[in-house]
């Protein structure tokens, strides 16, 4: 390691932003470079699908720092910058324009990208993702004429989006290949309350359906062909089908990747000199003993911490218990812990389901895997509690609305 080179952020989202903080935070003096693809400074994503596409944050309160606080702790932000190449045996990134950057450590924070919809008509300019600032711009200027859309994927974009769609009055048909929304996450019992929700909200719901094309005539879309034959009228489509993980640069340079740069629990990856962090890393989890990628908010707000204390020589063992929120019409939930699909055997209810205030246990052979708080708040720090400890719970006590969580 060339200890007079710089330590370099690939990826200015707010992954990236976080390192360079934690990084001059835990005292790091010298020369510190965060390039980033958009044109932007660093900015937090929850507000795109919310707040701010509802037209109730204003832009600046999307920014992780004001401009100003780079130059003040002399980051060397380089905005609208793509990194085409890296040979970490030279310690060295190649940019777009030809140039070349040395690093003594570098960690990789760049993100993932929507999935594309692999139908005829996918091109179309009335096709919609939902990544980036002026995605959410172009929504919002969509839902101020728009009678009716489809948003294809009943994920969490999908539904945020629905719900914001819904707040302006557009109708929306939501096309899912599952039986329900959110299915591979929340499993059937809690599905059932997003798909209700968006029912009760005027959402019309479709689900088992392949979209085999966007229908279009003069380059504008006017509906989406299913495989049953069915035609779904819409005047815009937003496809939100998952995201995949940003992996070209270190999968040129040869780092280990599998579904996401692999990293050990000091987000290292496997070249001793390049870290990675946030939705692009795969990195061991020590409470699960395996490694997890996880693609929320929450965690590209806490792993780059970690790994930027790593890259300064500090011992860390990123173990974290995964956190995510939402908020869709009058439903705000918080969701701690970590279930893969299928990896729980019941899911206990507390509280009031019909009337969505409750808290819902994912658990397996008595233990808490997570627990999601449905319109009851300040419950999120015995929840970790309960998952972090692994503890085997009485599940009678656990549906029990008077037995405090901090007994169980
Ligand atoms: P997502 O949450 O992974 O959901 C994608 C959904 O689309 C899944 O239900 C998936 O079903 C479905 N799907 C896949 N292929 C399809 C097809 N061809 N036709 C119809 N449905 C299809 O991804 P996302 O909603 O696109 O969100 C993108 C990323 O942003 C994710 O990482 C997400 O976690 C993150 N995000 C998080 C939040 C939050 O935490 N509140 C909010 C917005 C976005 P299968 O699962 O069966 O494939």
């Amino acid at each position: 390691m060339d200890a007079t080179a710089p330590h370099v952020i690939v990826g200015a989202g707010l992954a990236g932003a976080q390192a360079a903080r934690t990084l001059r935070e835990e005292g790091y003096q010298g020369p510190l470079v965060l390039i980033g693809e958009e044109d932007e400074l660093p900015y937090e994503r929850p507000p795109l699908s919310k707040g701010y596409l509802l037209g109730k944050d204003p832009r600046e309160k999307i920014y992780v720092h004001p401009a100003a606080w780079y130059q003040e702790q002399r980051i060397d932000l380089r905005p609208g910058t793509s990194v085409t190449g890296l040979d970490p045996a030279a310690h060295r990134l190649t940019l777009a324009d030809g140039s070349t950057l040395d690093y003594a450590r570098l960690l990789l924070t760049t993100g993932a990208a929507p999935r594309r919809l692999p139908v005829p008509g996918a091109a179309l300019d009335g096709v919609h993702h939902l990544r980036r600032v002026e995605e959410s711009d172009r929504l919002r200027t969509l839902f101020r004429t728009a009678r009716r859309i489809a948003v294809i994927g009943a994920g969490w974009i999908g539904l945020e989006v629905t719900a914001a769609a819904r707040a302006a009055g557009v109708e929306v048909t939501v096309l899912e290949a599952a039986e329900l929304p959110l299915l591979r996450v929340l499993g059937r019992e809690v599905a059932e309350v997003f798909a209700q929700l968006h029912r009760e909200n005027g959402v019309e719901l479709r689900f088992g359906v392949q979209v085999t094309e966007i229908l279009g005539a003069d380059g504008a879309v006017t509906g989406v062909q299913l495989a049953d034959g069915a035609v779904v009228p819409a005047e815009a489509v937003l496809v939100g089908i998952g995201v995949r993980p940003n992996t070209a640069l270190a999968e040129q340079a040869g780092l280990a990747v599998a579904d996401g740069i692999s990293t050990d629990e000091q987000l290292r990856s496997s070249d001793p000199d390049v870290f990675a962090a946030g939705d692009v890393a795969r990195a061991h989890h020590p409470l699960y003993g395996r490694a997890i990628r996880v693609e929320h908010w929450a965690n590209a707000v806490h792993q780059p911490r970690a790994a930027a204390r790593a890259m300064l020589g500090q011992e860390v063992a990123y173990d974290r218990v995964p956190y995510f929120f939402t908020d869709q019409y009058d439903l705000g939930m918080e969701y701690t812990g970590y279930v893969e699909p299928d990896g729980y055997d019941r899911v206990v209810f507390r509280g009031d389901v019909a009337g969505r205030e409750f808290i819902a246990f994912w658990t397996a052979g008595g233990r808490v895997l997570a627990g999601m708080n449905v319109n009851i708040w300040d419950v999120t720090d015995p929840i970790r509690e309960l998952v972090r400890s692994g503890r085997v719970v009485d599940l009678d006590r656990l549906a029990d609305p008077d037995v405090p969580l901090g007994e169980l």
